[in-house]
């Protein structure tokens, strides 16, 4: 697994990133917004300034002059006014050649003479510079000029730039440090899943998360974990059991073959002895083998490799098969066997089948008592096969109901095997039926009798597989 960056610094990072764009944006937007609002007031008041100074201006015999309250406020290294008459000779000029630099100042035009705003760039910094003409008589005397220096606007905008360039980076630190704890916050639940179901061992599966989370996305991951090991949980207690089930079954007749084999040898015996041991350790044995191919078959099931091989079977055929050859034995434990099978034809395994309806047979003849009937059959039914044993014997108590498809349950346990099977005849029944997409179902009455049924999804008709066939050939 390739290794990355973890999540809470990736959000970190993230976070930081789309910030500092934002800030980045909003900072030189504020700037420039800013700059130009600044810069138009700015020439706007040299405007005003050159307009007033041109009211104040008067023709005297040296030509024009400026009154000495305007030339007062142009005292300074800030602010500088030329005036100029009509015949383009500077009578007043109070800028500073040195200060601004030699030749900076462009002669004054005067003829055609318009109101004009521009920047100038001196040695002492940027100007705003004003011209506006004298009208005298509806002629034009000639033209002022005020320039008023920049440096208190850059100052301004030097200050607004310093400030962003101070405060984003403090304010990304602030936030980069802020998500990194939050995220860490809302993370933490996750750390504590992870060291949590890290410690669980497969022989601990009771341990549960526990987590006091609210109903969030993360409170839902772990009471899903916790649902998950409830799942796994129960599955492997199921598997624990059979397994010690599955030992304690066969265990018990190995043993009971070993004290056999045992006592024949304890002492010598005539031939007839030990062929007749042998025969009852044959008998054992095809029990041991019985017991060992359910095993089989259950397994095969839960592996779900159950049934191999379906087919169109004729299931009324498979009823008079089971009729036919349960009948000398229900004859022997006065039994009436009735045959109910109308036309049923289902896509199944034939053997497996067979088999569930043997392990459910073989139950209903050792529950029902002399002169007791089971009804065995099948029809077809709205878009199920069902096929069905019904017998007019004991019954199941209800309490016992549910748990008579459990792997080795039997209801009275005290029975001994000779009596009664390994408890696994409905639970391999159950699964061949389930391995069909169909179902098991029993219906009991203590004392009256029970009704066991298997359903399956109908099979489609003949015909349609064989269009089905027809079109891939052709294909
Ligand atoms: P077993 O091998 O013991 O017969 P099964 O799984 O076939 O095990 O059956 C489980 C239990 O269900 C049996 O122990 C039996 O008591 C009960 N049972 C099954 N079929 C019938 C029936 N037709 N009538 C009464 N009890 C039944």
């Amino acid at each position: 697994m390739q290794a990355r960056v973890p999540i809470r610094w990736r959000m970190t990072i993230w976070y930081a990133a789309l910030l500092l764009v934002t800030l980045i944006l909003l900072g030189t937007g504020i700037y420039l917004v800013l700059r130009t609002v600044l810069s138009d007031t700015f020439a706007e008041q040299v405007r005003q300034d050159a307009v007033l100074a041109s009211a104040g201006i008067t023709i005297g015999p040296d030509g024009l002059s400026v009154d000495p309250a305007t030339l007062a406020s142009f005292d300074g290294d800030e602010r500088f006014i030329r005036v100029v008459d009509s015949t383009g000779r500077i009578t007043v000029d109070t800028a500073d050649a040195e200060e601004l630099g030699a030749g900076v100042l462009p002669p004054l035009d005067v003829v055609p003479i318009r109101r004009e705003y521009r920047t100038i760039h001196t040695d002492d910094g940027p100007y705003g510079v004003a011209i506006v003409p004298i009208m005298r008589d509806g002629r034009v005397a000639g033209a002022v000029e005020v320039g008023v220096s920049r440096s208190d606007l850059e100052q301004t905008l030097r200050l607004i730039t310093i400030v962003f360039a101070v405060a984003i980076p403090l304010s990304l630190g602030a936030a980069m440090l802020g998500g990194y704890l939050l995220s860490g916050w809302a993370l933490a639940p996750v750390v504590d899943i992870t060291n949590r179901v890290a410690v669980i061992e497969a022989d601990d599966l009771d341990t549960r998360l526990h987590l006091d989370l609210p109903d969030d996305e993360l409170g839902r991951l772990a009471a899903t974990f916790d649902a998950m090991l409830d799942r796994i949980g129960s599955a492997f207690d199921r598997q624990k059991q059979f397994t010690g089930d599955a030992a304690h079954e066969l265990r018990t007749p190995l043993s009971l073959m070993r004290s056999q084999v045992d006592l024949i040898l304890d002492r010598p015996r005539s031939s007839a002895a030990y062929q007749a041991a042998l025969i009852g350790l044959r008998d054992d044995v095809d029990r041991l083998t019985a017991i060992v191919g359910t095993l089989l078959t259950l397994a095969r099931a839960d592996a779900g490799t159950l049934p191999a091989m379906r087919e169109r079977v004729d299931l009324s055929a498979v009823v008079r098969q089971i009729v036919a050859s349960y009948a000398s034995q229900a004859d022997a434990a006065g039994v009436t066997l009735v045959d109910e099978a109308s036309p049923a034809i289902a896509d199944v395994d034939e053997g497996l089948t067979v088999q569930l309806l043997v392990n459910v047979m073989d139950n209903a003849l050792a529950h029902t008592p002399i002169g007791g009937t089971i009804r065995i059959g099948c029809e077809v039914r709205a878009d199920e096969v069902c096929l069905w044993v019904a017998d007019t014997g004991a019954g199941i108590p209800a309490e016992h109901v549910d748990r008579i498809f459990d792997r080795f349950y039997r209801v009275d346990a005290g029975r001994t095997r000779s009596q009664g099977g390994a408890g696994l005849g409905l639970a391999l029944s159950k699964a061949i039926a389930e391995a069909h997409g169909g179902t098991l179902t029993v219906a009991s009455t203590p004392g009256e009798g029970s009704r066991f049924e298997f359903c399956l999804p109908s099979a489609p008709p003949m015909g349609s597989i064989a269009v089905e066939a027809r079109d891939r050939t052709n294909f």
